[in-house]
């Protein structure tokens, strides 16, 4: 009877090892990604909360998201976009609008993009920036990265330039995108009126427009899809420091993405660390930003079925799991 006893014990440890080895895949999602793609809604706030917005849910209700994380102190564009791209607060980075549209920046500047760490990280990357409102690309992202740096006037000469970019087969390590009419709409009419929600509600079109180009070329097996805006809207615009203005929607999409809202204190500036993250990046100590802690867990189903294991060995895995429960089952009637 003992000896039954160990030898089953030593099947149980046996099989433990074996299993280990097939079913462990400590998912890590530190580099767990070939690119990160970053669509930018200046204004939209916690706006998709509010309005139909079949895309945002179509990309986002399996995913990660929080209508109203935090923005910077100051609602202003610049300040936040400089925050979202370089992982620092507001007074830190020091941008304001007007710097931004006058000056431009190189990578000695200091409080360098996540572009500067990308490239340092990928010296043949392709990089590349979309913006309507070009004073990112002009005074906030490095002129001596090699970004490419492609600005149109309005937002579906924008996402047209996107579709069109991604479609000649060009394959961005790191992608970012701003997009102005929602803040324009804001500007023009108001935070709450029905153009500024009208315009939200087509912003919805343009973020599956884009999610859609990516998903076209296959990309989105390996990639993180993350949507930011840099501040929310009241009645005569932003800067202030009202709910509205300072709520800003952060969501994010990819195979290792756990379905969850992420917690109350959620910056907008925490794309930065995101990002670098799932390409891989070591974050430098200098950022504030960080990266949920909600945001990754294992690989998802849909994803595993993609994943380099041949069925062969999955069929095996699920056999090894089965026995190593069988065991169990018997230890437990042996100890009665
Ligand atoms: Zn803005």
């Amino acid at each position: 009877m003992k000896k039954a006893f160990s030898m089953i014990l030593s099947l149980i440890l046996l099989l433990s090892c074996v299993s280990v080895v097939f079913a462990a895949e400590p998912y890590n999602s530190f580099g767990a990604y070939e690119h990160v793609f970053i669509l930018g809604i200046d204004g939209l706030g916690a706006t998709f909360d509010k309005v139909d917005s079949p895309n945002f849910d179509r990309i986002f209700a399996d995913n990660a998201y929080r209508h109203d994380a935090h923005t910077e102190y100051v609602t202003v564009s610049a300040q936040n976009w400089g925050s979202i791209l370089t992982g620092v607060a507001y007074n830190t980075h020091g941008f304001n609008n007007g710097w931004c549209e006058e000056n431009e920046r190189d990578s000695s500047s200091g409080n360098n993009t996540i572009f500067y760490y990308a490239r340092q990280a990928f010296p043949e990357a392709e990089l590349v920036s979309f913006n309507n409102w070009d004073a990112i690309n002009h005074g906030i992202i490095e002129n001596d990265l090699g970004v490419k740096k492609i600005n149109r006037g309005t937002d579906p000469l924008v996402v047209d330039a996107i579709v069109r970019y991604l479609e000649k087969g060009n394959t961005p390590k790191l992608m970012f995108v701003q997009l102005d009419s929602v803040d324009h709409a804001a500007h023009t009419y108001g935070g709450f009126s029905k153009q500024y929600y009208s315009a939200a509600e087509k912003a919805d079109v343009y973020l599956g427009d884009i999610y859609d180009a990516i998903n076209a070329r296959g990309l989105m097996k390996n990639s993180l899809f993350i949507l930011v805006a840099d501040h929310g809207e009241t009645t005569d615009g932003h800067g202030g420091q009202t709910k509205e203005e300072s709520s800003a929607i952060l969501a994010v999409a990819g195979h290792s993405v756990n379905k969850t809202e992420l917690n109350e204190n959620v910056h907008n500036r925490d794309v930065s660390a995101i990002a670098l993250y799932a390409l891989g990046i070591e974050q430098p100590s200098h950022m504030i930003s960080s990266v949920p802690a909600e945001l990754f867990g294992e690989s998802r189903e849909k994803t595993v079925a993609e994943n380099p294991m041949s069925p062969a060995l999955r069929g095996l895995r699920r056999i090894l799991y089965f026995f190593v429960r069988m065991v169990n089952l018997l230890v437990g009637l042996f100890d009665r």
